[in-house]
C-alpha cells in the first residue's frame, strides 16, 4: 500500500471507530490534514467545536493562532501536517480522559509511522506527555512550562526522530503575552523547515 492508500484506510477506521464512547457525540471526527510527506507533524489534544463541526483540525480560535505562529517563521500550512491526540471532540471540551487517549492514539501512532516526519511537536500538555513517553523520552518530561521550545532527540534502532513540545496555542487566545512566547518558540522551527 502507498502512503495515500495507508492513510485512507485510517480515515475510514476513525470514521467507523466505536472504541470509546465520544463517537456518540460528535458531529465530525478530526482526522488530520496536510502534506502526507511533512516533515513536520503537529498534534493537538483534541478537536474542538468549529473542529467538530467542520471535520478540519485547528480551524477555530486557536487555529488562527498555529496559522499566525506558520506564518512567522514562513511555513505553510499546506507544509506541515496537522493532527490531534484525539479524534472526536470531548463534550463542552473538557479535558481527554485516559481511556479515551488509551483508545484513540493507536491512529495518531500510524499517522506518524506513516508520514515519518523529521518533527513532531506536540501542542500543550497531553500531547507532550504521550508523545515524550512514546518516544522514550518519558525520564525527560517536565511541565510544559518548563520545557516549550526545547528540541529533544528520540533515536532507536529504527528511526530518529525530534520532538519539540510548544503551549498549545489555546492558551494564547485568553493571554496576549503567550503569543510573544509561542513565537519565539517557533523561530526554532525554521532549522527544520
Ligand atoms: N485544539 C486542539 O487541540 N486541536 C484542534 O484541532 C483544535 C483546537
Amino acid at each position: 500500500m502507498d502512503i495515500e492508500q495507508e492513510l485512507k484506510k485510517i480515515k475510514e477506521e476513525i470514521i467507523n471507530c466505536r472504541k470509546c464512547s465520544l463517537y456518540k457525540t460528535r458531529n465530525y471526527p478530526v482526522i488530520g490534514e496536510g502534506n502526507h510527506q511533512a516533515k513536520i507533524v503537529f498534534v493537538g489534544e483534541g478537536p474542538g467545536s468549529s473542529e467538530d463541526r467542520t471535520g478540519y483540525p485547528f480551524c477555530g480560535a486557536a487555529g488562527k493562532i498555529l496559522d499566525e505562529l506558520l506564518n512567522a517563521v514562513e511555513i505553510k500550512r499546506e507544509e506541515v501536517y496537522i493532527c490531534n491526540i484525539l479524534k472526536c471532540r470531548p463534550p463542552g471540551n473538557r479535558d481527554p480522559q485516559k481511556e479515551e487517549i488509551e483508545a484513540c492514539v493507536p491512529y495518531l501512532e500510524k499517522q506518524i509511522e506513516i508520514i515519518k516526519p523529521e518533527v513532531v511537536c506536540p501542542l500543550g500538555r497531553f500531547a507532550m506527555e504521550f508523545l515524550m513517553e512514546k518516544f522514550g523520552l518519558k525520564d525527560q518530561i517536565q511541565g510544559i512550562s518548563k520545557i516549550h521550545g526545547k528540541v529533544f532527540e528520540s533515536r532507536s534502532l529504527f528511526q530518529k526522530i525530534t520532538l519539540i513540545p510548544f503551549y498549545h496555542p489555546a492558551v494564547a487566545t485568553y493571554n496576549a503575552n503567550m503569543k510573544e512566547v509561542l513565537k519565539k518558540d517557533f523561530q526554532v522551527l525554521k532549522k527544520f523547515k
